[in-house]
Formats: C-alpha cells, structure tokens, sequence
C-alpha cells in the first residue's frame, strides 16, 4: 500500500525552479511524497495523505550530495593533523602523516560509523565514499540509511618517504590490476544491492600512483557500468611536479592526454592548476582543459586550508564553465560547515571583491554534485525526484532572526538546526538524532582505536618518531 507524507504549509521551501534551473524560496508550500520519490511540491496540495506534519516553522530543502569523503579513515586523525603538514614537502600531510597513523580493520568500522552519522546530522543524504575497500564496509552504509556511492580505491603503487623530503613511489608487479579487479568485484556487489539505494564509482587512487593502462581500464569499467570516475590529481605541489618531470605536462593536461576527463568524471581537488599562484609553468591551460571536458571539481576546501592551500578560486573555476560539487574529506564530516568554508575560503582566495554567494555554494552541494553523478533525481525538491530531504528546525535559537533560512544554515546554525532527515521517503534523522547507527557507541571505539594507531605511529614513520613527535600537543603537557 502506498503511503503519502505530507508536510504542509512549510514556512520556508528550497523548492527547484525548472524553467531557470535553479533552486527557489517558497513560502507555505507544501510537500508530498510516496513510494520514496517527491509527489508534489507547491502550494495546495489537495490529494490524500497518511501522514501530515506540520511545517510551520520548518525549512525543507533536498538532502545535501557529498561527492567526496574517506569515512574508514579521516574520524581518527582528529586531534592528530589539524597542525600537521611537512613544510619540505609543499606543506602536504600525505606523505607522511597519513601513512604513520591509520585505523586497523576494527577501527576503520568504527571511523565510517561516526563518519555516517555525522555526516547525516548535517543534512547528507547521498554520500561518495572513497575508502579502501575493508570487511563490512557495504553491510554498514547499507544500515546507515544513506544514498552510498561505494568508491573502493585501487592503484599501481604506494609512495613512501624516507627522509621527510622526497616522495618515491613502490610499483606493484601487476601494475594494480589485482586491486582494480576486487575493487570492481565490490563495484558490481553494490551496484546489485537489493536495497536499491546503493550505487558504486570507479575509483584510481590518484594520477601519480596509477600507469596510464591501469587507468585507460578504469575508464572502460566505468563506460561499461555508465557509472562515473574519480580521481585524485592537482592537489599537492609534490604531486604536481613529480607529474611534470615524468611527462613534461600538468597533472590535468595529462588525464586529458590519456582521455581520461569528461562529464562523467571527477577530479578531486584539482587546486595545483596552472594558473594557481604557487605553480610556475608555461601554460595557462588547466582550467579551459576541465571545463572543455566537463570534467567536475570535488571541492573540499577544509583539509586544504588546514595545511595552508587554497583553490584559486571557486568563482573562478564557475565562471570558466566548471561543474563543482562539494565534499568533506575529512573531519568534521559536517556538510553545512564544509559549504561555510566554500563560501568564506572563495572569497579570502580571490584577492579580489568578489563574493561567493550562499545560493551558489548550496547549488553546488546539491545539483552540482548531482550532475558528477549523472542524475536529474536528487540534490532538488521536484516531483518525480527521490525523497531525500531536510526539515530544518526554524525555532532553533542559532537560526534566529531567520531572514535567509539557508544563510541562517549554513553561515550560523550548521546542524543544530537540522531536525529531521529522510533518505528515499525514509526518515533515518529524527529531532537531530540518526536512528540508524550508534554514533556514541561508534565514537567509544573511535577513542580506542586512536590510542591503537598512536602506539604504532614509530612502528610506520619513516624517522621512527612516536605520535607526539610527529603531532605534538597543541599545549605543552605538564
Ligand atoms: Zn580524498
């Protein structure tokens, strides 16, 4: 039996205006929806309804597309990387931070729980999960009630350091297509899921530990699938000119080279272009070269700016013709906070007076996100779409006076204003609660399995240093 969903009279809705193709504020609407997908959206709804909730002092906007995040991962270096990054090695924490300190495969369940709760606390309702792939990953996005698109990684080396200086790169026999063949056996598990709500991405690691072949069949596996790619390139300097001294080319010019970009690609974070003003090099092609493509941007600007890297610009990059969509590579996995950084960072980023407004960073974690996956039915409240949406709560103190219910959102309230949270009609976030997981009990095993990896951080340093050489203390413990 169908069950329609009503919530009526709305105060405020971030409904989608098709004739400009954009989002739009209504006011008293109301919205429907059954079997998991939008029935109405507008003012008057006049047919049936099991289910009515009151939406006076209530904004509901469509979930929020995340196309960027390492949920087995990124929870544990809270409070280990937010000071780290290696100044001799472009001030990146790839290197050698992240290779010294990880989750063991208890820990790493642990990592993704947290990471999904918060993650829907703050109004995701589809997530691209790029982890490698690990015992239970699937059964648990599953039970989180998220839209999961599972990105198992795969790549023809690993790099190391030495000395905290130099990159070197350990290339396996196969060139990676033992790890690209498990990844894709986990690609087609979860593009079969019985509950419909799963979906997979073909996923080469980054562009300076993948060979060409390795990554002309990761191209083929997802025109195959009609699925999308990503990959990790521009985004350290070490990168960059590893790219350039190998093939006397950028990173970007590369993967167009090996027709590796198009609309149903992604590069993440695609900072280090040409243009960028840390790079010196004789083009200024970069940015033609992803919007010739259609290739999108994951912008996460948070981890960037942490160890002092800024994209240059999102308005920029926008205005050149360049889907963006937004991502949270790390913690805090909090999507409002995210687009708070797009907003602010893309403005200190320009030099220059220009804003990058609200309504073009929420277009961006909604549609544009959208659009890298190939899909016209989410991150937009219009009948026919999914019923993945937020009801925001308008009583919320940090809301108030609310004038602007998203810059409210995202400039001020983040997700103490989100109450509940519905993924394919079904609610999974009540009164800010995920109903689905146990986020303190996750956050408890969280704690342990950082003491774990904290033990084994001079077991894998290069320098044999312990954790709080590597990261000391933000205060001298005394
Ligand atoms: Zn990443």
């Amino acid at each position: 039996m169908t069950k329609t969903t009503l919530i009526k009279n709305a105060d405020w809705t971030v409904a989608w205006d098709t004739t400009r193709g954009d989002h739009c504020y209504l006011r008293g609407a109301d919205v429907a929806f059954a079997n998991g997908k939008i029935s109405f959206v507008g003012t008057g709804y006049r047919g049936e309804a099991d289910e009515i909730i009151d939406g006076r002092r209530i904004c509901v906007m469509p979930g929020l597309v995340n196309i960027h995040s390492h949920p087995y991962s990124e929870p544990l270096s809270k409070g280990f990387s937010e000071d780290g990054g290696n100044p001799r090695m472009g001030l990146s924490g790839l290197y050698d931070f992240m290779p010294a300190y990880g989750p063991d495969e208890v820990g790493r369940l642990a990592c993704a729980e947290v990471a999904y709760a918060e993650l829907l606390r703050s109004g995701v309702t589809t997530l691209v999960d790029i982890s490698s792939p690990y015992p239970g990953w699937l059964d648990l996005i599953a039970k989180s009630g998220l839209r999961g698109i599972l990105a198992p990684g795969f790549r023809s080396a690993r790099w190391y350091t030495e000395n905290g200086r130099e990159v070197r790169y350990e290339w396996s026999a196969d060139g990676g297509a033992g790890a690209m063949e498990r990844a894709l056996e986990l690609v087609d598990r979860a593009l079969n899921h019985p509950s419909g709500r799963l979906s997979a991405m073909i996923m080469p690691a980054q562009v300076d530990t993948c060979t060409p072949e390795l990554l002309r069949s990761a191209k083929n596996a997802a025109e195959e699938r009609s699925i999308a790619l990503q990959i990790h390139a521009a985004q350290s300097i070490v990168e960059f000119n590893e790219m350039a001294r190998r093939h006397g080319m950028t990173p970007l010019q590369w993967l167009d080279g090996l027709g590796i970009l198009g609309p149903n690609s992604i590069v993440s974070h695609a900072i280090f272009l040409d243009s960028h003003s840390w790079i010196r090099w004789g083009t200024r092609k970069d940015l033609d070269v992803l919007a010739r493509t259609g290739t999108t941007v994951a912008h996460c600007p948070t981890v960037f700016v942490r160890h002092g890297m800024l994209l240059e610009h999102f308005n920029c990059y926008r205005e050149a013709g360049v889907n963006l969509g937004v991502g949270t590579d790390t913690f805090p996995h909090n999507m409002l906070e995210e687009m708070r950084m797009v907003a602010l960072l893309g403005r200190a980023a320009s030099r220059q007076l220009e804003i990058v407004a609200t309504g073009d960073v929420f277009h961006a974690a909604t549609v544009g996100g959208a659009r890298a996956l190939g899909r016209d039915d989410i991150g937009r409240l219009v009948p026919g779409a999914k019923a993945d949406l937020v009801l925001i709560d308008l009583d919320e103190p940090a809301m108030k006076p609310v004038r602007d219910p998203l810059r409210s959102l995202i400039h001020s309230a983040a997700e103490r204003a989100v109450k509940d949270v519905y993924v394919d009609g079904v609610k999974v976030v009540a009164d800010g609660r995920v109903l689905s997981l146990d986020y303190e009990g996750a956050a408890e095993r969280l704690t342990a399995a950082a003491a774990k990896a904290e033990a084994a951080v001079p077991a894998l340093d290069w320098g044999k240093r312990t954790g709080r050489e590597l990261s000391p203390l933000s205060l001298p413990l005394q």
